[in-house]
């Protein structure tokens, strides 16, 4: 059945999950503060890089079951289940900001004039439905009757469209039975398994998810250094881990860390929701801090390899936080590009999306038309994140151009044996 929903936020998962409604039937508008994205949106413009979401949104807005305005009112009064989809950044100390989520459910709060369902997708501390029930309650003159609902996401950047079409499972934490057949009804034609609970263990299933994902990296990388002093091979090391079903191969890659808006904040964010409980939970702080190693370990392979980096020419090799999207928040490329222009090197960077947002981050660095014009005549190669065009270059021919041929590959992308043949010093991470 086609249900009227409002999206508040079109970001990453507020677009995706806005235009993946109204694929499925639903009559969705998505709202957004940000009038150049609300303006960009109307005229057709897409303004993220997702694969597969220019289509889905054009054909959509076509059918007349999704469209743009940055009018929350507007939105509310057209909707029956409102999503807050707005950002949870964090704040200096590790917790996090909710004051977007305060003030959208304030001015949702100021526009309801019949029962509504207020469904929060953002990512957010335990007990935040109870909050968003209370303002609700205080700001709303009527008095008009909601149910406040937690729908964690799960998408991953750069497969969201993917994810959010073929979801694991749907997560529903309700505080009472009633709004729960609509919200089965919005998911039903997904058709995956919807688990509901209490409004609190909803909301601590997204934080729990995301610090044990963080944890499968963070072994990885501590495994790495192992590997690396006790002579073995890590990538052989997790696939004989992954095929143990009670393990499972994914997340367990070596290589930069995690970066970019979810992991780093949302694993800060539990830890200081743990020690609001009064609950140590020391194993997260471990994750972090192996975390923030990985980068440190790798810029000094960088430069014990090139023993002197200042008026060298390195090239970049993808700048975006993973593959498929233009997301630089928190991209370990950052860092490491910093690291090395604070040295004194020239860096030169290509990017198959991301490079107009890293434009934004970054001072001083040659962005190139593609990965051969990066390398040209660069004294090493570093490989920041692991495009699936970066495994068809043309060894022989990246090898002709270099000044030097050192490759640095943060991701474990090329083959060690194949580098070695091609003729290139070649370092990797654990292996
Ligand atoms: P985003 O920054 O891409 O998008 C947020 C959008 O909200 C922006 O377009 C912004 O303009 C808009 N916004 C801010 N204040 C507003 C207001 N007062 N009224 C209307 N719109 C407003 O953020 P995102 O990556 O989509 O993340 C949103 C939430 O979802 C966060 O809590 C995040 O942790 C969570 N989440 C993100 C991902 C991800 O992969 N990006 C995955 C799962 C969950």
């Amino acid at each position: 059945m086609s249900t009227r929903i409002c999206i508040i936020g079109t970001g990453y998962v507020g677009l995706v999950t806005g235009t993946c409604f109204a694929e499925v039937g639903h009559r969705v508008i998505c709202v957004d503060n940000d009038p150049h994205k609300v303006a960009l949106l109307q005229r057709g413009g897409i303004p993220i890089y997702e694969p597969g979401l220019d289509e889905l949104v054009q054909r959509n807005v076509a059918a007349g079951r999704l469209r743009f305005s940055g009018d929350i009112a507007e939105g509310v009064r057209a909707s029956e289940v409102v999503f807050i989809a707005v950002p949870t950044p964090p704040r200096a100390d590790g917790s996090v900001d909710m004051s977007y989520v305060e003030k959208v459910t304030r001015e949702i709060a100021a526009a309801i004039t019949e029962y509504k369902i207020v469904v929060d997708k953002s990512t957010v501390p335990v007990k935040t439905g109870e909050r968003v029930a209370e303002t609700i309650r205080r700001y709303n003159k009527d008095k008009i009757e909601v149910d406040v609902v937690s729908n964690p996401e799960f998408l991953r950047e750069g497969s969201a469209v993917q994810d959010l079409m073929h979801p694991d499972r749907i997560v529903i934490g309700v505080a009472s039975e009633r709004p729960v057949a609509k919200m089965k009804d919005i998911y039903e034609p997904f058709r995956a398994p919807i688990i509901v609970t209490d409004i609190n263990s909803a909301e601590m299933i997204k934080h729990a998810c995301n610090s044990f994902l963080a944890l499968k990296i963070s072994y990885a990388n501590a495994l790495a250094v192992i590997c690396e002093a006790g002579g073995a091979n890590v990538e052989d090391v997790v696939h004989g881990m992954g095929l143990d079903k009670r393990i499972g191969r994914s997340f367990l890659n070596a290589g930069l860390g995690y970066g970019g808006s979810c992991f780093p904040k949302d694993i800060s964010a539990f830890i200081h929701i743990a020690e609001q409980l009064g609950c140590e939970f020391n194993l997260l702080k471990e994750i972090q801090r192996i975390n923030a190693g990985q980068i440190q370990r790798f810029l000094k392979k960088v430069y014990d390899t090139l023993w002197i980096v200042k008026d060298k020419t390195i090239a970049v090799l993808g700048l975006a936080f993973k593959p498929n999207t233009d997301d630089m928040r928190l991209a370990p490329s950052l860092e490491i590009i910093r690291s090395l222009q604070k040295e004194g090197a020239r860096i030169k960077a290509y990017d198959p999306k991301a490079m107009d947002k890293a434009k934004e981050h970054l001072t001083n660095v040659e962005f190139c038309a593609d990965a051969y014009a990066a390398a040209k005549d660069a004294d090493a190669l570093i490989l920041c994140t692991e495009w699936n065009e970066f495994r068809q270059l043309d060894l022989e021919k990246l090898r002709s151009i270099m000044a030097q041929p050192i490759v640095l590959d943060g991701r474990n992308l090329f083959d060690p044996a194949k580098m070695k043949e091609a003729g290139f010093a070649y370092k990797s991470v654990g292996r």
